[in-house]
């Protein structure tokens, strides 16, 4: 199931991101039940720079789990916010996920539908 936007010729982020909503936003270093945190969405930082959101198409009702993040420090592309876009079945189904996966160990099994590098959509 793709979704009916991501067909269609977006110029820019902002441009793709009007045909979405935002449904939640994941903390991106969830506690364990004793307050120490579990993990950090991505190793390198903590948990400043990456996020993960969910969002649903405005027009087939498509969810996607975004992970957005910046490389560490010592890449060249360092400076970019990349945002890689993961079809999803459902809320239950990224709330899993969320649970489950770090940034990291999702983005090694899963490949993205669209990727994003600041305003630019990659090809
Ligand atoms: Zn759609």
């Amino acid at each position: 199931m793709l979704c009916c936007r991501l067909t269609t010729e977006a110029s820019t982020k902002d441009k793709l991101m009007k045909n979405f909503v935002v449904i939640k936003e994941y903390d991106p270093c969830p506690r364990n039940k004793d307050g120490s945190i579990r993990w950090f969405l991505y190793r390198w930082d903590d948990g400043k720079s990456g996020v993960r959101r969910l969002v649903r198409c405005r027009h087939c009702g498509s969810f996607f789990l975004i992970q957005a993040y910046h490389l560490n420090k010592f890449s060249k592309y360092a400076a970019y916010q990349f945002e890689d876009w993961y079809p999803i079945e459902n809320e239950k189904e990224a709330d899993r996920v969320n649970d489950t996966y770090t940034g990291l160990q999702w983005e090694l099994q899963h490949k993205p539908a669209v990727q994003c590098a600041d305003d630019k959509i990659l090809d």
